[in-house]
């Protein structure tokens, strides 16, 4: 509803989906993924997103993280329509706002894990004594500060996810996307990681969207959605 006053009105949603398509073109098949996502998220959500394997979820993933563009519908970041601004620009949105983990990873095999958290800043030359500093804070915020110069293949499965987190935290991000983040771990492992987020969560006020298959995973979230014939249902049943 519209305030009359301007003063008094509440600040935008942080994330705001209205009614966003994705479609595929694979020579004359269009495939639309995305029927019309509807999301709201708030500062401090911690969202959980399932559904079956192919339904489009890392899809939305990759648009709510502006390394890819809806077809169509509207989405606003912290108010900002972001659904149509140019390449460079939303790298630098992206740079400045969120932090991406994956179920593999990704981290780069020659580079020790110091250096793998660093890697955001180095690009974006950052000064490099504060990037150093920066990866000491990171790593001890994943309890990984004796770890810095291992190198990936000297870490454990759940040792690794915790410096891809840390690379994810370094850039001083609002928002963090996880993309299966526990599914190539051990559940023990897999609930050390979901501990964490749910830390950043709670101490810093972190917004974090974790795509799972796990229920287990999605019962630790405050608001849990699921995917289905590609829109998102809103399971815990708030205003979405
Ligand atoms: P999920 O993460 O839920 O497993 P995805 O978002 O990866 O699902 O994929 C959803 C659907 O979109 C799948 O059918 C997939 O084949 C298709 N798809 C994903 N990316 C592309 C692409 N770049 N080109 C064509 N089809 C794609
Ligand atoms: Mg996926």
């Amino acid at each position: 509803m519209k305030s009359l006053s301007p003063a008094i009105e509440a600040p935008p949603a942080l994330i705001e989906l209205d009614k966003v398509v994705k479609t595929y073109r694979l020579g004359p098949v269009v495939t639309e993924v995305l029927r019309g996502v509807e999301l709201e998220v708030q500062r401090g959500d911690l969202l959980s997103i399932m559904g079956p394997s192919g339904c489009g979820k890392s899809t939305l993933m990759n648009i709510i993280g502006l390394l890819d563009q809806p077809s169509d519908g509207i989405y606003r970041l912290n108010g900002r329509e972001v659904s149509h601004i140019d390449d460079d620009e939303l790298s630098a949105i992206r740079n400045a706002s969120i932090g991406f983990v994956f179920q593999s990873f990704h981290l780069l095999p020659r580079l020790t894990a110091a250096k793998n958290i660093g890697l955001p800043l180095y690009y974006r030359r950052v000064d490099e004594g504060e990037i150093d500093q920066r990866i000491v804070e990171v790593l001890e915020k994943v309890g990984m500060a004796e770890h810095g110069e291992h190198l990936p293949n000297q870490l454990s499965g759940g040792q690794k996810q915790r410096i891809a987190l840390a690379r994810a935290l370094v850039g001083k991000p609002s928002i963090i996307l996880a993309d299966e983040p526990t599914g190539a771990l051990d559940p023990r492992i897999g609930q050390q990681i979901m501990d964490l987020f749910r830390e950043l969560n709670a101490k810093e006020g972190l917004t974090i969207l974790i795509i799972t298959h796990d229920p287990k995973i999605a019962q630790q979230c405050s608001r849990q959605t699921r995917m289905e014939e590609g829109v998102l249902v809103d399971v815990t049943g708030q205003a979405a």
